[in-house]
């Protein structure tokens, strides 16, 4: 037997020898996604000496899937990934034209990956343009299915905008000039209440310190701020003896040393605080657009994208996948960097509960950082010589050490 099922609704239940679904990706997908998997094997043998290890199956999608099916993302493929339930995945090409919605979020919104998950942290060795980004450790939860991204919007000179423009004028006295196009922002309860639940939980069991609610409610009252409204309704309702508000903590800090703290920040001020008091801030949990801005600014401060994990995760299937895009000028030329999907590849054997791989491989990466090794993106900054993706992968797979339990 090796398919991992779901088990009591929501317990993942993995064989010793899971079958795990994989997207290489577009442009640089093949090379990283290649190099992600063989050192994904490399850190389960080191683990358990072959006790234990991954059946890849391979799933269509993107260019690929398009010249062999007239489809980005055929039906077959589709039915893959729900067999699969937890995939690995290589950046896939938004094709540029009218009426085309990107893959990335097409698989968020069929598959409930509610939760985007992105984990930032320094590298010791990696050039960063800040002074002091070791002090960076956060996790940013980013709600993933609704907000702007929702898709519901309109251009100016549609019907439908037309439609839209003259309800608002008739029904509220909203009057909007005719070259106004108009989207909508959904953020509802239900959606923020889970993504804030998810953040807490993680908070909980990695032993955290605090969650920060970063919305933008002091401008969008009634859905940016119901958004933190209802992440301190469900931290209140759920985890009272877990947590604690910021401003009861500050009364008596020596009182609530165990629990967490739960603290609000508007988003302007958010995207200064973690340049200024970088070390005041631990997991995130915040909405679809603020999210989309703030994990890619973070990432930036640790030395970039090329080296930040991701995860699309929902209540049953997970999807984790290199943050950055397609770099198409490096497609082919094994000079990407493929530390972000090898880095999401940690999270996912995290996910799956096999710890001791996770760890293993999460600790080679630091040792190459700590070597110098590195692909060209790095090196030309560093001045030093570049590796090879696939080299940057042996690298990796020589520091690997197993861990004492
Ligand atoms: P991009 O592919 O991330 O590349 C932008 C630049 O970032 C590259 O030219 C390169 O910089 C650097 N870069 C990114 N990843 C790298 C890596 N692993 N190793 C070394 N350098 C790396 O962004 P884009 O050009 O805006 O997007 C290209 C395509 O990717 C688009 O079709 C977009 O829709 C898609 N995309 C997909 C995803 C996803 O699947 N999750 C995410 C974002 C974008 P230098 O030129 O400075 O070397």
């Amino acid at each position: 037997m090796t398919s991992i099922e779901i088990r009591n609704n929501s317990e993942l239940f993995v064989p010793d020898n899971p079958s795990i679904g994989y997207i290489e990706g577009d442009g640089i997908g093949p090379d990283i996604s290649r190099t992600a998997i063989s050192v994904i094997n490399a850190a389960v043998e080191v683990a358990y000496g072959g006790s234990k290890h991954i059946e890849w199956k391979k799933i269509l999608a993107g260019e690929e899937a398009y010249k062999g099916t007239g489809q980005h993302l055929p039906q077959d493929s589709l039915e893959e990934i729900r067999k699969s339930i937890i995939v690995l995945k290589g950046p896939l090409t938004t094709p540029i034209g009218e009426g085309f919605r990107s893959l990335n979020v097409t698989l968020r919104q069929l598959f409930d990956l509610y939760a985007n998950i992105r984990p930032v942290r320094y590298f010791p060795g990696v050039p960063s343009p800040v002074k002091n980004p070791e002090k960076m450790n956060m996790v940013v939860f980013r709600e993933n299915t609704e907000d702007l991204y929702a898709g519901i919007e309109w251009k100016y000179n549609s019907e439908e905008a037309a439609k839209f423009r003259k309800f608002l004028a008739d029904t509220y006295s909203v009057n909007l000039t005719d070259d106004t196009g108009v989207g909508v922002k959904p953020i509802s309860r239900f959606r923020s209440n889970r993504l804030v639940r998810m953040a807490i939980k993680y908070a909980i069991s990695n032993k955290r310190r605090s969650v920060t609610l970063v919305h933008k409610g002091n401008i969008m009252k009634y859905t940016e701020g119901a958004f933190k409204e209802w992440g301190y309704e469900v931290a209140a309702a759920e985890f009272k003896d877990k947590t604690v508000t910021e401003e009861e903590y500050l009364k008596a800090p020596e009182k609530y040393s165990d629990r967490i703290v739960i603290k609000d920040r508007i988003t302007d001020n958010m995207f200064q605080q973690v340049l200024t008091r970088t070390e005041d801030y631990d997991v995130i949990a915040t909405t679809n657009l603020n999210g989309d801005y703030l994990s890619d600014a973070l990432a930036a401060q640790v030395g970039g994208l090329g080296i930040a994990p991701g995860a699309n995760i929902g209540d049953v299937y997970a999807i984790f996948e290199a943050v950055h895009g397609t770099a198409p000028k490096y497609a082919s030329m094994d000079i990407a960097n493929p530390t972000s999907i090898m880095l999401s590849g940690a999270m996912m054997l995290k996910h799956i509960g096999w710890d001791a791989p996770s760890e293993i491989l999460d600790n080679a990466i630091t040792m190459a950082y700590k070597d110098q090794k590195v692909t060209q993106d790095l090196a030309r900054v560093l001045n030093i010589k570049p590796l090879k993706c696939s080299e940057f992968g042996n690298e990796v797979i020589k520091r690997m050490k197993p861990i004492r339990q």
